[in-house]
């Protein structure tokens, strides 16, 4: 029977017999609007899990508290578990040494991180979406040899590097 079910991704309205469906051994079939979405939604939650497991060793935590996770989250929302994932690793030594400081409680503590992470992310979401343009052009044999040398130029994520000595001069007029 054709019926009305939600894709879990993207959240739209399809029907089941055109979804594409995920069956978990126990569960109930989970459904996609295609194979596409269902695999960048795994992609997802594994970047998810590994910011969780980047910030909890960070934080030097055993598990991360659900106040950092929702923190993480807004990230995740507003940006894509990619980015932030990629700007939390670029940006490793300046939460490291952040954290050495005495905060007074959390969320004064937490600020000071998502400071960080907020000061530096913008850089990175650029490169990320140059680079997948890039790609998509590639795919379809769009791309120019003007454009594959500029976008290799700007986009290079491992130019963007953590300045440190930037930052412990800015963290010092706190
Ligand atoms: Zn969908």
């Amino acid at each position: 029977m054709v019926r009305k079910v939600k894709c879990k991704y993207c959240e739209r309205e399809i029907t089941n017999d055109k979804a594409f469906r995920f069956i978990n051994n126990k569960e109930k079939p989970i459904y996609y609007c295609n194979e596409a979405e269902f695999i960048e939604s795994l992609k997802q939650k594994s970047n998810r899990e590994e910011i969780y497991k980047l910030m909890s060793d960070l934080l030097r935590y055993e598990f991360l508290t659900p106040i950092w996770k929702k923190c993480m989250n807004e990230f995740i929302e507003k940006y894509n578990s990619e980015i932030v994932r990629e700007t939390i690793l670029k940006f490793k030594n300046n939460i490291v040494y952040g954290l050495n400081k005495n905060f007074e409680n959390e969320f004064i503590k937490m600020r000071y991180i998502k400071a960080i992470i907020e000061n530096n992310i913008e850089p990175i979401k650029k490169s990320i979406e140059i680079l997948k343009t890039r790609d998509e052009k590639i795919k379809n044999e769009t791309l120019t040899t003007n454009e594959l040398y500029d976008t290799g130029a700007i986009c290079d994520l491992s130019k963007i590097k953590s300045n440190i000595l930037e930052f412990l001069k800015d963290s010092d007029v706190n």
